[in-house]
């Protein structure tokens, strides 16, 4: 795989010193926010680095009630918040609910973690002597998060960095920067300055600069595999802490001893929450053949039954996708795997009742197979391909057919399949009967080209946190093995 350079920008920039919001429901403008440059990317590193030398030796208890305050702010504009997240990035009301609920939870789950341990004492070599491992924080931290949980993903990156002793500068997706602002001004404004700081504008002008910053010794970043691989190659000669969360391309695996309305459900919501734009999407079912047809007309009717809409309207069931140039490519994945004899069985267009908007139909696509990029490339859309096996093992070998490996899905209730499953895939997490569940103690992350970090529980803390250890010798007289040799 060749390596790619920075993306075209995917709004039209001109020579504005702002950038437009734009309400993907709508295509009216929701708001402006500043497209800041370099310069001001350096001036946050240096207030960064700075609060850094306080930030660090704040008792942890302090740090943890700081914390939990922010947590509480957040909970005090939850409705304001809400709103803004269903503006901006376009998801059902209730899926921005559950996101808020991992906004606030991780503050609060790091807030206390930061405070259990700070690393271990060894069993040491002599008695007279003490072996410890100290975790300590790197320095500033550039958290770079993508449009698709603008808020809770970054969370996952703010709240252990900063319960580790970090500072940090988040840098929100440029199509989704209101709600990151706005708990910047009203839930971090009680750090001491330079403890968190927000800068807007594009990734190739902004995060950039901190990416190449020799103060900013951890890059956190989670999108696209594409500017991950940039990131990497630029940072990686400073040899600096790369900590990436890349694409996904998450295979769900129907048993044959699954229920077909069960199957439809949990299909459906795996590959359609967020219209498709989640990182562990579903985005290749297989089916087994013996039962195919059985629980592809449970899928389709269920799908039919599915309301897209507007966000912010009660009734809706699915958004609308972020922005043309994705929808854009939701449509070539499908044209190219129509070309190549696929078939669509519903949706598949772009809905005539919502003139405006960037909606595109919930879609379920038969008869593909590996060489499409619908089976192969992440289409990060409202898709659903569906592709028949005969035996278990050849659906577990189609499962790890793919160069990512960030989530996988089960649906059985034979206990023989499920560790089958759970010890062959190659993927971070593994659902078995219950799709695209997180749990804050437990890791979350990929393996392969979705890259090895990982967000949440211990691991998550530790992805902020450099490893030192530290052999005290208590008994000072010199030691036998110093020079001279042979005495
Ligand atoms: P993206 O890679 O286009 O952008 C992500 C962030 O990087 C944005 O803030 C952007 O401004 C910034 N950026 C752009 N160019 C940059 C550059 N040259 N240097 C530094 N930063 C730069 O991704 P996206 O379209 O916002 O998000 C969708 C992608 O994110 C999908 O591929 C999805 O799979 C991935 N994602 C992964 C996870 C995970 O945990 N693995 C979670 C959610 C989303």
């Amino acid at each position: 795989m060749s390596l790619p350079q920075t993306q075209e920008p995917k709004t039209s920039r001109g020579n504005s010193k702002s950038i437009a919001v734009i309400n993907p429901a709508t295509e009216e403008i929701l708001g402006e926010v500043a497209r800041q440059t370099a310069d001001d990317a350096n001036k946050l590193v240096a207030k960064a680095k700075e609060a850094f030398n306080i930030w660090r030796k704040t008792p942890a208890n302090v740090r943890c009630h700081m914390m939990h305050e922010a947590a509480a702010k957040m909970r005090e504009h939850k409705d304001e918040i809400i709103r803004l997240l269903t503006l901006e990035e376009g998801k059902p009301v209730p899926e921005n609910e559950e996101e808020f609920e991992w906004l606030t939870n991780t503050f609060d789950y790091y807030a206390e973690l930061g405070r259990h341990e700070r690393g271990r004492v060894l069993p040491s070599g002599e008695y007279s002597q003490l072996n410890m491992v100290i975790k300590e924080p790197y320095g500033v931290a550039a958290c770079i998060i993508p449009w698709n949980y603008p808020l809770l993903l970054m969370a996952w990156k703010v709240a252990p960095a900063l319960a580790a002793g970090n500072t940090v500068i988040i840098k929100p997706s440029e199509l989704t920067p209101l709600s990151s602002l706005y708990i910047q001004k009203h839930c971090f404004d009680h750090f001491p300055e330079g403890v968190v700081s927000t800068i807007t504008g594009y990734g190739d002008e902004v995060a950039e600069p901190l990416v190449l910053h020799p103060d900013v010794p951890v890059i956190a970043f989670t999108g696209s595999l594409a500017i991950g691989q940039r990131i990497a190659s630029l940072a990686a000669p400073m040899m600096k802490k790369l900590h990436l969360e890349l694409g996904g391309k998450d295979a769900f695996i129907i048993a044959e001893d699954a229920d077909p309305e069960l199957a439809a459900k949990a299909l459906a919501y795996a590959a359609l929450t967020n219209a498709g734009q989640v990182c562990t999407s579903t985005e290749r079912v297989y089916l087994p053949s013996s039962k195919a047809k059985t629980f592809t007309e449970a899928l389709i009717h269920h799908v039919q039954s599915l309301r897209l809409g507007p966000g912010i309207e009660p009734t809706t069931d699915m958004g609308p996708m972020i922005g043309a140039t994705y929808r854009d490519k939701v449509v070539k994945h499908i044209d190219e795997a129509i070309a190549k004899g696929a078939k669509v069985l519903t949706g598949g267009r772009i809905p005539k009742h919502l003139a405006k908007g960037y909606f595109f139909e919930p879609t379920v696509i038969a008869s593909v197979d590996h060489s499409m990029l619908i089976m192969k490339e992440e289409t990060f859309g409202p898709t659903i391909p569906i592709m028949e096996y005969n035996s278990f093992d050849e659906a577990i070998a189609l499962a790890n057919d793919c160069v990512f490996g960030l989530g996988a899905c089960l649906l059985s209730s034979d206990p023989l399949k499920a560790k089958l499953f759970l010890e062959e895939v190659k993927a971070g997490t593994i659902w078995i009967n219950d799709p695209l569940t997180d749990n804050y103690a437990g890791p979350f992350g990929g393996m392969k080209m979705s890259g090895g970090a990982r967000e949440l529980g211990q691991e998550g803390l530790d992805e902020f946190r450099e490893t030192k250890h530290v052999h005290w010798e208590f008994n000072t007289s010199a030691k036998s093995w110093w020079y001279p040799y042979g005495q």
